[in-house]
C-alpha cells in the first residue's frame, strides 16, 4: 500500500473501524483512484473521495411484525443513501441474516461508481434488514414488508430514492414493499423497480443483471479473439443472477457445468442445459427449494455440500452468489486450471487476494461494479418508461442493455488500460469516480 493509500485509509478507519466489508471496498477504490486525483488538478486537494466515503444520510429503524403463531418479531432495517451528485439514490435492498451497516455501506458505496459508470443519471444508495426470508409463509412474508415499508416510505421516493431488490428480495417482496408504498402514499408511482410487468415493471430487468455480466465477459473476450461459443462456464449462487446468467452462456453457446447455494454446489458434466435449467428456476423461484435436488431428478450431476465450485476446470468463471466467496486458493485453483477470464455477477465476491492473482496472471477480470451494472442499468430503463408512461418492448430493452454494457466496457478499457493490460478494477473505478466527482465540484461543498 503506498503512503497516500495509507494514510487515506487510517481516517476511514478510524471512523468505522467494525465496519470489514465497507474498509474493503473503500480500500480497492482507493488503491486505484488516489493516484488519479493526485495528478489531476481539478480534483487535487478537495477531498472528494474522504466525502464520497461518508454517507449522505444512514438511516436505522426497528422493523417489528407477527408470525404465523401470533408471537412478535423484531428485525432491524436499514437505508443507505450514499451520494446522490448525479441523481436520486438508486439501489437494492437486501434481505439477509447477515445483512448490517458494513455491508450495506460496502455495498451502497460500490452503489455510486456503477451507477455512474451506466451513463444514467443515478445517485448510489443500498438498504434491506436482517431480516431471514427463508422457511417463512408467504404471509410472513407480506407482514414483514409491509411493516418494512411502513417506516421506509418516508424516506424515498421517485425523485428522491428508488430502492429495488437483491438477495432475498425478488418480485413477490418487491410487490409487498410497493402495495404498501401505494397505500400510505395513495399515489402510484415508480418508487420501486423490478415491478410485475403489469403494473409499472420493465422487460428483461429480472433478466438484466445476469446477461449483462455475460454481454460483458463476452466483451472482454473479445479483445482476445476469443468468445462465449465452446467456453466450459463455472457459475456459483442459484438465485436471480445465476440463473440468467447461466441462460445467457446457453445462447452464445457456452456450457454450464456448475451452480451453488449455501449448502453447496452442483456439477453436471453433461452441462447444465436450458431443460435443466428450467427446472432449477422452478425450483428456486417457485418451489423455493435447495439446489441439491438437482442431483436427484439429473443423474449426470453430483452434489459437493458445504464446497464451492471454484475447483471445477472451466474456461471462465462467474461468481454469482455473494461477497467474499472467492478466496486467493480458489483463485489459484482456477488459474491452475486454465481460466481465462472471471466476471463478477454478485457484488465483491472476490477477496483482495484473489484479484491480485487474477491482475499478477494478467487474465481477464471484471469487478461486479461494472460487470453486474446491466441490473441498476434496467431499472434506470424502467424508471424512464415509468416516467414517460410507455413500455418498451423485449428486443428494444435488450438492445439498449447491450448498448450500456459495450459502453461500460471500452470506458474501462480507456481508462484502465496499461502496456497493453486491461486493469479492469482501475478502470471502472476511475470512470466511475469522474463523473461523480465533476458533478460534486459544480455543486460546490454542500
Ligand atoms: P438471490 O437471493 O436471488 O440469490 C442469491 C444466491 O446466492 C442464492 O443461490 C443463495 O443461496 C446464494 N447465497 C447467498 N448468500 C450466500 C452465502 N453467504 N454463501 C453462499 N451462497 C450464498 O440474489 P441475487 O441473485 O439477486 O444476488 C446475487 C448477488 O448479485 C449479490 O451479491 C447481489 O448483491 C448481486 N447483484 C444483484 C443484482 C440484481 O439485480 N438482483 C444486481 C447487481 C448485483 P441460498 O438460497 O442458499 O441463500
Amino acid at each position: 500500500m503506498n503512503q497516500r493509500v495509507a494514510s487515506f485509509m487510517e481516517l476511514v478507519k478510524a471512523r468505522n473501524s467494525h465496519e470489514p466489508e465497507f474498509l474493503q471496498a473503500v480500500q480497492e477504490v482507493a488503491e486505484t483512484v488516489l493516484d488519479y486525483i493526485a495528478e489531476q488538478d481539478i480534483y487535487n486537494g478537495k477531498n472528494i473521495l474522504l466525502r464520497m466515503v461518508e454517507p449522505e444520510r444512514a438511516i436505522s429503524f426497528r422493523v417489528s411484525w407477527v408470525d404465523d403463531q401470533g408471537e412478535i418479531q423484531v428485525n432491524r432495517g436499514y437505508r443507505i443513501q450514499m451520494n446522490s451528485a448525479i441523481g436520486p439514490y438508486k439501489g437494492g435492498l437486501r434481505f439477509h441474516p447477515s445483512v448490517n451497516m458494513s455491508i450495506l455501506k460496502f455495498l451502497a458505496f460500490e452503489q455510486v461508481f456503477k451507477n455512474s459508470l451506466t451513463t444514467l443519471p443515478m445517485g448510489g444508495g443500498k438498504g434491506g434488514s436482517d431480516f431471514d426470508p427463508k422457511g417463512k409463509s408467504d404471509a410472513e412474508i407480506m407482514r414483514f414488508c409491509h411493516n418494512f415499508m411502513a417506516e421506509l416510505s418516508r424516506h424515498i421516493g421517485p425523485h428522491t430514492d428508488i430502492p429495488a431488490g437483491d438477495i432475498g428480495v425478488g418480485a413477490r417482496e418487491i410487490g409487498f414493499l410497493f402495495g404498501m408504498y401505494k397505500k400510505i402514499k395513495n399515489e402510484f408511482t415508480g418508487v420501486l423497480t423490478g415491478k410485475g410487468l403489469s403494473w409499472g415493471g420493465s422487460l428483461i430487468r429480472p433478466e438484466a443483471t445476469g446477461y449483462g455480466t455475460v454481454y460483458f465477459a463476452e466483451s472482454m473476450l473479445q479483445t482476445k479473439n476469443e468468445s462465449m461459443e465452446g467456453k466450459s462456464v463455472v457459475i456459483s449462487g442459484s438465485g436471480n443472477v445465476a440463473q440468467y446468467a447461466a441462460e445467457k452462456v446457453l445462447h452464445l453457446g457456452g456450457k454450464v457445468l456448475t451452480l451453488s447455494d449455501s449448502s453447496g454446489y452442483i456439477y453436471d458434466k453433461d452441462g447444465v442445459d436450458a431443460e435443466k435449467l428450467a427446472f432449477v428456476m422452478d425450483l428456486k423461484n417457485n418451489k423455493r427449494g435447495r439446489i441439491s435436488e438437482y442431483v436427484e431428478k439429473y443423474s449426470s450431476a453430483e452434489f459437493f455440500e458445504g464446497e464451492t465450485p471454484w475447483g471445477v476446470a472451466c474456461d471462465v468463471a462467474l461468481p454469482c452468489a455473494t461477497q467474499n466467496e472467492l478466496s486467493g486458493e480458489d483463485a489459484e485453483k482456477l488459474l491452475g486450471n486454465g481460466c481465462i477470464c472471471v466476471a463478477e455477477g454478485a457484488n465483491m465476491p472476490c477477496m483482495p487476494e484473489a484479484v491480485h492473482k487474477f491482475h499478477e496472471a494478467k487474465i481477464l477480470f471484471a469487478p461486479g461494479k461494472a460487470s453486474n451494472a446491466g441490473g441498476v442499468a434496467t431499472s434506470g430503463l424502467e424508471m424512464s418508461q415509468n416516467s414517460l408512461r410507455i413500455s418498451w418492448t423485449r428486443e428494444e430493452v435488450d438492445n439498449k442493455l447491450k448498448d450500456i454494457m459495450k459502453n461500460i466496457h471500452d470506458n474501462c478499457v480507456a481508462y484502465g488500460t496499461e502496456d497493453g493490460y486491461t486493469n479492469y478494477v482501475k478502470g471502472a473505478n476511475i470512470a466511475g469516480f469522474v463523473k461523480v466527482a465533476d458533478a460534486m465540484l459544480a455543486q460546490g461543498v454542500v
